[in-house]
């Protein structure tokens, strides 16, 4: 794919910028966005008829994820802060066994490992999950709440690959093997330590069939968009396929736009700083993550308000807050959504929809699933 792109000679690549606002025009349709570019961070102003965000996920914001600390849910947050609607920002998955060996992002131990009969155990020895063979292979969201569990309850969670797999590890699964070796870990000789970490993003920018939002003249494909069809629990490699699908029916619409008056002045997000991104991402794993309730989310909102008072409007504060106070605002629990003050499953499915997030945040409004 990237050989792709820089073998079409009308496509340019700035491999150092970074989106830094959404340009409007007087009738709030977005006209061009603003980058932050090179290591002088010079702002350039790019016009456009049309802009497609593909920002990426949110795994960033949580300390404990398998995808890289760049993916801070920007995106999100100033597609919020052009107006655009944002769906389900509560809905986020997290993966039962990234590998625990300290390293950030957390490599993954993939599960096609318990397809091939790996166990998950505790440092006893005992089953995660009960003895039947099947046993680990229920969704994503239960095992990740069982491997939660034992390490909160300070048991350990483990994947014992050495019966299963054992030898034929280095050449069935390369890609975990050298992540467990480079760690000093031999995954045929010990159990591999595993934790819950946020993996993927289902909630998003709202969007159609075509990528195009709410907005005029902004689309969103892959994961920064919520098309809708993953859920509250993708299923597992439906991204790549969403966002080949919908990435292309959104570059031909994108093509068609037409006209735009000329950008507003706007207001440029600022950087968080390293320490209070890292304080951030710490208390989202501990707070917004696998297991959720009132007291946790609540104190995360004082915590992001405390930091926005400090550090003014960080794009990755405003991408948290959108996420916290959904997951404070939906009282149920759903997919990857648990909260453990309330486990029920509400019976009629509704969605999150959150409009108009500035100046001043709005509770999340739920309408019923289409
Ligand atoms: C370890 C792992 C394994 C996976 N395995 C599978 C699988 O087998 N099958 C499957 O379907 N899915 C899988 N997924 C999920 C899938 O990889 C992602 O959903 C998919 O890559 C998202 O693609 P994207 O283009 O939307 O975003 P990304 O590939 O995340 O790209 C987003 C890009 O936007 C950039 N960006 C973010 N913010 C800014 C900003 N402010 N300015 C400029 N640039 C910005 C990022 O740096 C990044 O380069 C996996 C994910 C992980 C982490």
């Amino acid at each position: 794919m990237g050989a792709a792109v820089r073998a079409e000679r009308r496509i340019t690549v700035w491999e150092d910028a970074r989106l830094k606002a959404l340009l409007l025009d007087a009738d709030g349709r977005v006209v061009g966005a603003v980058a932050a570019r090179g290591p002088g961070v010079r702002l350039v102003e790019i016009t456009a008829t049309a802009v497609v965000l593909a920002t990426g996920g949110a795994g960033g914001l949580f300390g404990a994820t398998t995808t890289p600390a760049a993916l801070k849910g920007e995106g999100l947050a100033l597609a919020a802060r052009a107006g655009a609607e944002i769906l389900d920002p509560e809905f986020v998955q997290f993966h039962p066994t990234a590998i625990d060996v300290g390293l950030d992002p957390a490599p993954l131990a993939t599960e096609a490992l318990r397809g091939e009969g790996a166990r998950l155990i505790d440092g006893e020895g005992r089953f995660l999950l009960g003895e039947a063979p099947d046993a680990d292979l229920k969704a994503r969201d239960v095992v990740a709440r069982a491997v939660h569990a034992a390490r909160m309850e300070g048991r350990g969670a483990y994947l014992d690959a050495r019966a299963a797999i054992g030898e034929a590890f280095p050449h069935e699964f390369p890609a975990v093997f050298a992540a467990c070796m480079r760690s000093g870990l031999d995954p045929r000789i010990s159990p591999i330590p595993v934790m819950a970490a946020c993996h993927y993003h289902m909630g998003g920018i709202a969007a159609d069939a075509d990528g195009r939002t709410t907005v005029a003249g902004l689309y969103a494909v892959g994961e920064c968009a919520a098309t809708g069809v993953h859920g509250a629990n993708r299923l597992a490699s439906n991204s790549l396929l969403e966002a080949a699908t919908f990435g292309r029916r959104a570059g031909r619409a994108a093509a068609l736009e037409t006209g735009g008056g000329r950008p507003s002045p706007v207001e440029v997000t600022p950087d968080l700083p390293e320490a209070a991104m890292s304080e951030l991402r710490t208390a989202m794993t501990a707070h917004a993550g696998v297991v959720r309730n009132e007291a946790g989310l609540s104190g995360l909102i004082a915590l992001i308000d405390r930091l926005e008072a400090q550090y003014g409007s960080a794009a990755a504060l405003e991408a948290a807050r959108l996420v916290v106070q959904a997951a404070l605002d939906r009282r149920e629990s759903r997919g990857g959504h648990y909260r453990s003050d309330y486990p029920q499953t509400a019976a009629v499915a509704d969605h999150t929809r959150v409009r108009n997030v500035r100046p001043a945040m709005r509770p999340a409004v739920l309408e019923p699933a289409a």
